[in-house]
């Protein structure tokens, strides 16, 4: 799974198309996602007594990642993930690392 915690993704398909949101938790072995703002389900809650009020709790459930795609910090579009390998400097040494790139503007995501 290319998406991580922390990305900006945008809904390709279902009743959420085209929303965009933060992606709040990933869970590689599903490849789903937990995106803010996306697939809110409504709990009702009744009240357990006079003191409490009822209301809706909403939270976000989790959808696949196929069904969304990486937006580009850097353009703004959303695009699909390249891969390149750099050397990265990590704790004094050098490492050959693959990273995530944007395939349209060539930024690393
Ligand atoms: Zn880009």
């Amino acid at each position: 799974m290319e998406i991580r915690r922390d990305d900006t993704v945008i809904v390709l398909s279902g009743k959420d198309k085209g929303k965009k949101g933060k992606v709040l938790k990933a869970f590689p072995k599903e490849e789903k996602l937990i995106v803010a703002g996306v697939n809110v389900a409504s709990r009702h809650r009744k009240p357990r007594n006079q003191q409490e009020e009822g209301g809706i709790i909403k939270m976000e459930t989790p959808i696949y990642a196929s069904k969304v795609q990486i937006v580009c910090p850097k353009c703004g579009k959303a695009v699909r993930v390249g891969h390149k390998r750099v050397t990265k400097t990590v704790s004094g040494k050098e490492k050959d690392v693959s990273v995530r790139i944007c395939r349209k503007c060539g930024a690393e995501l």
